[in-house]
């Protein structure tokens, strides 16, 4: 018979040894000696070792307990458009109780539909939505999948830095050895604004990157959290290479749509020979502005689609079926307009580029040395020109920008993420004078960012 008693001794004892650390454990009397075997027995598997930390666990949680105004993890903060939201509670209550249910394992077939319909346009090439498109949960179960069905024990995974964090862990779960090669900035950018295009990739560091362990590179363009996007020669540089070593693009333009002029996204897809070995990554969250739904898809070539098709099918199945029946009627309005300015694929940078100049203005004004994006809504800033009004020695973080971020958080009021997080640690000192903050926010919650910038500038706060 199980023994509650000691089952509930065992629960609190293992509760106190996580919360103390290890050392209380090797003082454990007999039935305590249980719980180090329990606490031994189910540590985390070594192949996921080293990804306990999330910066997003992190900072959500911190701006829960201290309130402040949240310009760090990328969401909006104000309503989707209108018809989206209407597609989704028409969908939920509308007569076809089917879209309740489950739906085909690898992409609903209404979205499917439409994602090879715009797809096929921006591509230029026919694309076959049962066998070139997968639907997921968001695009990190895309990255997931992708990088699950294509990285084997010991393949190389090229990185480019600053890269979206989860790649890293997602390549190690996989088996695989990240190779970091970080943007750099150009040197000759003294003495004026600096601008996204001003981080670049090193050619020869890039060439001497690749080898015959080379699987995979993930691009992201345009980048997050720096902005970037891609030219067609960087890009070219990146295919002609990929080709040269037979490997594969992971290509994640989940900001597809979200590039200021006159900067143009480019499809890696598109360049010559590269759809035989891309597989690109988009992102209903960020396409339409309602992060909470969740929705994911990666398209390329059946032959290549068909390993992320696998993972999916065994761990996730399908995906959800009103969401993505709701996406599916967005797409189709949008399908009608796509060179239309009232398109939101069209009109949401539009309606973003006064948001990123006023914060451009608001962190220099402030101090800080914003780096103007060409994409994304995020910006990332210098902030060591005011080191010495913030007190860092109070957090103990080993980052100097998690101790900004954290010290700004319950002293200033404001959140941003520290940039570091999107590096590899050998290269993380090349970020820790620089903070992320997202603009895709209110005017009136980016004026009391400016506000309270200033406010604290003044010495009011
Ligand atoms: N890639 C990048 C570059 C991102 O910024 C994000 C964050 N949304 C994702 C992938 C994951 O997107 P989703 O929320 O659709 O899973
Ligand atoms: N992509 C978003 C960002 O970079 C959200 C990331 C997340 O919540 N994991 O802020």
């Amino acid at each position: 018979m199980i023994n509650t008693k000691s089952l509930t001794e065992c629960a609190l004892q293992l509760h106190k040894s996580i919360k103390f650390g290890k050392s209380c454990v090797r003082n454990l009397s007999v039935s305590q000696t249980k719980m180090s075997d329990i606490e031994k027995k189910f540590v985390l598997p070594k192949r996921f070792e080293g990804s306990e930390k999330s910066v997003w666990n992190e900072y959500i949680q911190l701006s829960l307990e201290y309130k402040p105004l949240n310009l760090g993890q990328g969401f909006p903060d104000f309503p989707p458009p209108k018809y989206v939201t209407d597609a989704l509670s028409q969908v939920a209550t509308g007569d076809n109780c089917m879209v309740h249910q489950y739906t085909r394992g690898f992409g609903h077939p209404r979205l499917i539909a439409a994602l090879a319909k715009l797809y096929s346009k921006l591509i230029g090439r026919d694309i076959d939505p049962q066998t070139e498109i997968l639907t997921t949960l968001g695009a990190y179960e895309a990255l997931f999948s992708t990088i699950s069905g294509h990285v084997d024990y010991g393949d190389e995974v090229i990185i480019i830095e600053p890269f979206f964090d989860c790649y890293e862990p997602m390549v190690k779960y996989a088996g695989g050895v990240p190779r970091f090669i970080p943007l750099r900035l150009k040197e000759e950018v003294s003495g004026r604004s600096i601008s996204s295009a001003d981080y670049i990739l090193d050619k020869d560091d890039l060439e001497r990157t690749f080898n015959c362990k080379t699987k995979a590179i993930i691009l992201n363009t345009p980048n997050n959290p720096l902005g970037k996007v891609f030219t067609e020669e960087e890009l070219s540089h990146i295919a002609d290479l990929c080709k040269k070593w037979n490997v594969l693009c992971i290509s994640d333009e989940v900001y597809e749509w979200i590039v200021y002029k006159p900067h143009k996204h480019i499809r890696i897809a598109t360049l010559p020979g590269m759809w035989e070995r891309t597989i690109t990554i988009g992102s209903a969250g960020k396409t339409f502005s309602v992060t909470g739904w969740k929705l994911g898809w990666a398209y390329g070539p059946a032959n290549l689609l068909v390993n992320l098709q696998i993972i999916h099918q065994n761990s996730v199945y399908t995906g959800v079926t009103p969401i993505q029946e709701a996406t599916a009627i967005a797409f189709e309005k949008e399908l009608t307009r796509l060179n239309d300015d009232e398109c939101y694929f069209n009109s949401i940078s539009v309606e973003l580029e006064p948001k990123k100049n006023y914060i451009a203005n608001f962190l220099q004004e402030a101090g800080m040395k914003p780096v103007i994006p060409e994409g994304g809504y995020f910006m990332i800033a210098d902030w060591s020109p005011l080191e010495s009004k913030v007190d860092l020695n109070s957090e103990k973080d080993k980052y100097r920008d998690y101790r900004f971020t954290k010290w700004m958080t319950k002293n200033v009021g404001l959140q941003a993420i520290p940039s570091t997080a999107f590096y590899s640690v050998p290269h993380k000192p090349l970020a820790e004078n620089y903070v992320r903050y997202c603009f895709i926010k209110k005017d009136e919650n980016l004026k009391q960012a400016a506000e309270l910038l200033r406010k604290w500038k003044n010495g009011q706060k």
